[in-house]
C-alpha cells in the first residue's frame, strides 16, 4: 500500500463516485452474467429444437426409403423391361400406392422413361452418392427450390424412384438459410437434402475431435446427427444470425431488471457512505470536542509478572455516554485519513498523561497502534521527535506497532520503520499470523517483536488444529531472534503454557483490562495487579 494508494482511497471515498462506481459495476457485471445466461439459454434451445428435427427427420427418412426400397424392389421384380405403355403404367401405379413417391422411371441405357413424362425421366441423373450392393442413392438431384421437386432418388437395376422435396420439410422447418447434409467419406463430402448447398467443412478442423453434437462457429451453428452407419452422417446448418432475434426478446426482460438491481445497488452504496460520511464528521467533532480518551493496557513479563509498558488503545465515548468502538471507527478513519489526527493525539495524549512516569521508569515503555499511513511516510518520526523532546522522554520508551495489512510496500515500510528504530524505537509486527506477512518478508523487516494475535491464544488447549499455530510462530520468531508478546490472554492455563514456550511477554483481561492513565501510573508505582472489571468502560 503505498502513499499514491492511501492518496487514491481518500480521494475515492466520496459518496456518489462511490455509489456511481458500485451502481455501473454492478450493471456490467448483472448484464453480462444476463446476457451469457440468455446466450446460454438460447444455445440450449437451439440444441434442443436442433435435436427435434435431426429426430423428426431421421424418422421420416426411413418411412421414406422404406416405401422407395419397396417400390423399386417390387419394380425390378416383374418381368417388364423397355419402355412401352404397360411399362409406363406400371410406373405409374407405383405412383400412386406409395404416398411418399413422386417419381418412379426405367433407363436400360437404351430406353427412358418415368411415370412423369416431361418432367424427369432419369437421363440426367449423375453417378450415385452412395453406391450400394443392391441399391444406389442419390441424395439431392435438383438445386431447385420448388417443394415438388425430386429430391432423394433410389434405384435398383435399370429403375429408379424418387420422392419429392415437399415429403421431406413437412416434417423439418429449416430455418431461413438452413441446411440439411449428409455427410459422406468420413467427413470430407456432404452433399445437401435440404436447403442450398454449403461451405465444406464448416471448421478447419472438421471433424472436431469432441462427441458434443452441437458445434459452434463463427457463422454456424453446425449440429451432428451420428447414424448407425459408419458410412454417413447427418448433419443440420442453421446460420448464427437466427440467434439474435430469439435473443432480443430474453435480453428486453432482463436488460431493465439488471438496471434496477444496479440502481438498488448504487443506492445502498451511497447510503452506506453517506452514513459512514456521517461518523467521519461525527468524529471529526469529537476530536475538536476532546471525546476521544486513551487508555493503556498493560503488558507484562510472563515469569515476573511485573508490569512492562503498555499499549495505548483510543476510546470514543460520546457525550450520552455510549462507547464507539475502535473496530468501529478506526478503519473508517483509515480510510478517510484521519488516522493521521487520531495518531497524533495518541501520541500528545500519552505523553502528557504518562511523560513524568515514563521520566521515573526509564525501562517502561508504551506502544503505539499506527496504521498503514503512518507506515507510508516519514512524518510520524518528525512528530514523535518534537513531543519527546518537549517531554524529555527517551525514544525508547515509544514502541510502534504496525500490522501485516501495513505492510503492503514493504520497501517504503522498510525505509521509516528503520528510520523509527535509528534513533531508538522498537518496533513491533501487530496481530501477527492474521496477514500474509511471508518469513521471507519479515527476516527482511526491521522488527523487534512479534505480538501473536489473541486468536491463536484462544485456541490454546482448545482448538486443535490451530492451537499448534502459536508454538510454531514463537520458534520462528526465536529462530529470527525476535521477542514475542501474545495478546488476549484471558486464562492462567494459556500463561503458563506460553510462559513454557518460551513467551516472555503477554498481555489480557487475566492481568488487566485497559486502564486509565490515572490507573495504569497506580499500577506501575504501586505494582499493583488489576483484574476483574473492565476499568476502561469507566473512562
Ligand atoms: P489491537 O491493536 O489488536 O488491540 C488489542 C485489542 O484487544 C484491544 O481492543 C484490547 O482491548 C483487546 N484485548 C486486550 N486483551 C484482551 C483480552 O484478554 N480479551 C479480549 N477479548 N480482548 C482483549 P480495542 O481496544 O477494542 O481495539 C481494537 C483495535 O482497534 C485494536 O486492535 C487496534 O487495531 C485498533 N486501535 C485501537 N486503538 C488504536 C489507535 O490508537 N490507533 C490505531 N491505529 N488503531 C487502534
Ligand atoms: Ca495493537
Ligand atoms: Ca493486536
Amino acid at each position: 500500500m503505498s502513499s499514491a494508494y492511501v492518496r487514491l482511497r481518500s480521494a475515492l471515498y466520496r459518496p456518489w463516485l462511490l455509489a456511481t462506481i458500485a451502481a455501473v459495476g454492478c450493471a456490467v457485471l448483472l448484464l453480462s452474467a444476463s446476457f451469457g445466461l440468455v446466450v446460454h439459454q438460447v444455445q440450449q434451445t437451439e440444441i434442443e429444437q436442433m435435436n427435434a428435427r435431426g429426430e423428426r427427420f431421421l424418422n421420416r427418412l426411413e418411412q421414406i426409403f422404406g416405401q422407395l426400397r419397396e417400390s423399386v424392389d417390387l419394380l425390378d421384380e416383374q418381368a417388364l423391361r423397355g419402355c412401352n405403355p404397360a411399362m409406363i403404367t406400371a410406373l405409374q401405379q407405383v405412383g400412386f400406392d406409395n404416398r411418399f413417391v413422386y417419381d418412379a422411371a426405367y433407363n436400360d441405357g437404351q430406353q427412358r422413361c418415368s411415370s412423369r413424362p416431361g418432367e424427369s425421366d432419369g437421363s440426367e441423373l449423375r453417378a450415385p452418392d452412395i453406391k450400394g450392393p443392391t441399391y444406389s442413392y442419390w441424395l439431392n438431384t435438383t438445386t431447385q427450390p420448388d417443394d415438388n421437386l425430386a429430391a432423394l432418388r433410389l434405384g435398383r437395376g435399370p429403375f429408379t424412384v424418387s420422392t419429392s422435396r415437399g415429403h421431406l420439410t413437412d416434417v423439418v422447418d429449416l430455418a431461413p438459410g438452413g441446411s440439411l447434409l449428409v455427410v459422406l467419406d468420413r467427413g470430407k463430402r456432404a452433399v445437401p437434402v435440404l436447403g442450398p448447398v454449403q461451405p465444406w467443412p464448416p471448421t478447419r478442423d472438421w471433424p472436431p475431435p469432441s462427441q458434443q453434437p452441437l458445434v459452434v462457429t463463427r457463422d454456424n451453428l453446425v449440429y451432428r446427427m451420428f447414424t448407425k452407419s459408419p458410412d454417413y452422417q447427418l448433419v443440420l446448418i442453421a446460420p448464427r444470425t437466427s440467434l439474435l432475434p430469439k435473443m432480443n426478446g430474453a435480453l428486453w426482460a432482463l436488460f431493465p431488471a439488471s438496471l434496477l438491481l444496479a440502481w438498488s445497488v448504487g443506492w445502498m452504496v451511497l447510503q452506506l457512505v453517506r452514513e459512514r460520511r456521517s461518523l467521519s464528521a461525527e468524529l471529526q467533532g469529537a476530536l475538536r470536542r476532546n471525546e476521544l480518551k486513551v487508555l493503556y493496557q498493560p503488558i507484562f513479563d510472563l515469569t515476573s509478572r511485573r508490569c512492562v509498558g503498555a499499549e495505548a488503545l483510543v476510546r470514543w465515548r460520546r457525550p450520552d455516554g455510549t462507547l464507539t468502538s475502535p473496530d468501529l471507527f478506526i478503519p473508517m478513519a483509515e480510510n478517510t485519513g484521519q488516522i493521521r489526527e487520531i495518531t497524533d493525539f495518541v501520541l500528545q495524549q500519552l505523553l502528557e498523561q504518562l511523560g513524568q512516569l515514563l521520566r521515573a521508569n526509564p525501562h517502561l515503555y508504551i506502544s503505539v497502534n499506527l496504521a498503514a499511513c503512518d507506515v507510508m511516510v516519514p512524518r510520524i518520526g518528525r512528530v514523535v521527535a518534537r513531543l519527546l523532546a518537549q517531554h524529555r522522554v527517551a525514544a525508547h520508551q515509544i514502541a510502534f506497532e504496525v500490522t501485516e495489512r501495513g505492510l503492503i510496500d514493504v520497501v517504503v515500510a522498510r525505509d521509516n520503520l528503520q528510520a523509527l528504530r535509528d534513533v531508538g524505537h522498537q518496533v513491533l509486527i501487530d496481530d501477527f499470523g492474521t496477514g500474509y506477512c511471508s518469513l521471507a518478508y519479515l527476516q527482511t523487516l526491521p522488527v523487534d517483536c512479534l505480538k501473536i494475535d489473541k486468536a491463536f491464544i484462544d485456541a490454546l488447549g482448545h482448538d486443535a488444529a490451530s492451537s499448534g499455530v502459536a508454538p510454531h510462530i514463537i520458534r520462528m520468531a526465536h529462530a529470527l531472534q525476535l521477542r514475542v508478546i501474545a495478546e488476549g490472554i484471558e486464562l492462567e492455563a494459556q500463561a503458563l503454557l506460553l510462559t513454557s514456550e518460551g513467551v516472555n511477554y503477554g498481555q489480557g483481561w487475566l492481568f488487566a483490562h485497559p486502564l486509565n492513565a490515572h490507573q495504569f501510573t497506580e499500577l506501575v508505582t504501586r505494582g499493583r495487579r488489576l483484574a476483574g472489571r473492565r476499568i476502561d468502560d469507566e473512562a
